[in-house]
């Protein structure tokens, strides 16, 4: 068995698939398990936000049957998110429940996104309850610079994180959000960075989700820009898409490492679209680039058995859109009123 994979032969969905009315089928669960963090990153949340209430919140346990019902219908991969999801308290007993669904292959992957602070007390625990790979979020390695992205964050609390991560045998890819001005000096050495530790980095343009009190047309760096630039110093070779999502890799020959570009803007990979997106306190978003969502938590909560669920999701499915309509242009953004903070990405 490789160290990577949790290798179980793949069980065969107990219902119906979650196909919508464009052909695709969902297999992939992003779920955000809080909607607070330990960070407040700047183009992510504004100074002092307004969190969801406590009854408001799904519990573990409603998360949990949630996913059971996702899995019943042909989900195979979930990503735990947030907010900051390690800072949900007894956030371990989730993925101990999913980790039993990884051993009847059922589950075939869980993976995490976190920024990564919590990462020397959780590290051991995701990789006992099947986690293998994590994507972390660090936009810089210079103190200064992360404690102004994250308004007061602590490098260092990062850098141990991915340690005890790698220590504990979880494959890391580094998330950093490209922003015009010192991220474009600071990139080669992120690369640097990630690539002499073996883990891959992908930058993500930056999507005008929420008010963050940052000017986004003045922040907003295409990609496009960046990977012309790096092209100039860098030999940088396509790779084979395999993920269906919005990323495009390169091999860096420099470094042997892999470089990914996340363009979530770009309307050519809805069209392999295959994710579902529910929020903290219930919401399924059938796409990250739309305000619309439906809210399980009343049908979850009205009765013990999942049929009112069910016809829920199936119900939002067969509306999920073709493609988003989110548009930035390299003066204008326009966006939509909820935070990345909401849905995690
Ligand atoms: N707290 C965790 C973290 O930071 O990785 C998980 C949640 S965070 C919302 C998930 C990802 O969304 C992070 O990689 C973050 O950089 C990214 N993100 C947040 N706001 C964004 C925005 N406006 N545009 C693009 N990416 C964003
Ligand atoms: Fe927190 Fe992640 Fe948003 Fe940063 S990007 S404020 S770490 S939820």
């Amino acid at each position: 068995m490789s160290q990577d994979q949790v290798s179980v032969p793949p069980a065969a969905p107990k219902g119906p698939l979650l196909t919508d009315s464009f052909g695709r089928t969902m297999t992939y669960l992003r779920l955000s398990v809080t909607d607070r963090c330990d960070l407040r990153c700047v183009y992510c949340m504004a100074e002092h936000m307004r969190f969801v209430s406590h009854r408001d919140l799904l519990t573990l346990e409603e998360l949990y049957r949630l996913s059971a019902v996702f899995m019943r219908h042909g989900v195979r991969k979930i990503r735990i998110t947030g907010g900051e999801p390690l800072a949900r308290k007894n956030v371990m007993c989730l993925f101990e429940m999913l980790s039993n669904h990884i051993g009847t292959g059922e589950l075939g992957e869980l993976v995490l996104t976190t920024n990564g602070t919590q990462l020397p007390r959780f590290a051991g625990k995701l990789r006992e309850f099947g986690v293998r790979r994590i994507n972390v979020s660090l936009d810089s390695l210079d103190p200064d610079r992360y404690r102004t992205l994250t308004r007061g964050g602590d490098v260092r609390k990062a850098l141990s994180g991915l340690e005890a991560a790698q220590e504990a045998g979880l494959k890391i890819k580094l998330n950093s959000v490209a922003m015009r001005g010192e991220f474009e000096q600071e990139v080669d050495h992120l690369i640097e960075f990630a690539h002499s530790r073996g883990m891959d980095l992908t930058l993500i343009e930056e999507m005008p989700l929420g008010d963050v009190h940052h000017d986004r047309a003045k922040s907003f760096l295409s990609l496009q820009k960046v990977r012309s630039d790096l092209e100039r110093r860098w030999t940088l070779s396509p790779l084979e898409d395999k993920t269906g999502g919005p990323a495009r890799y390169v091999r860096v020959e420099e470094t042997g490492g892999r470089l990914g570009f996340i363009t979530p803007l770009s309307c050519d990979f809805c069209a392999g679209c295959n994710r579902l997106r529910v929020s903290c306190t219930g919401e399924l978003f059938t796409c990250l680039g739309k305000d619309s969502s439906v809210s399980l938590r009343e049908a979850l909560r009205g009765s013990s058995g999942d049929e009112l669920v069910e016809a829920e999701i199936f119900d939002a499915i067969a509306r999920k859109p073709e493609c988003h309509n989110l548009s930035v242009a390299t003066e204008t953004v326009s966006g939509i009123g909820r935070h990345m903070s909401v849905l995690g990405g």
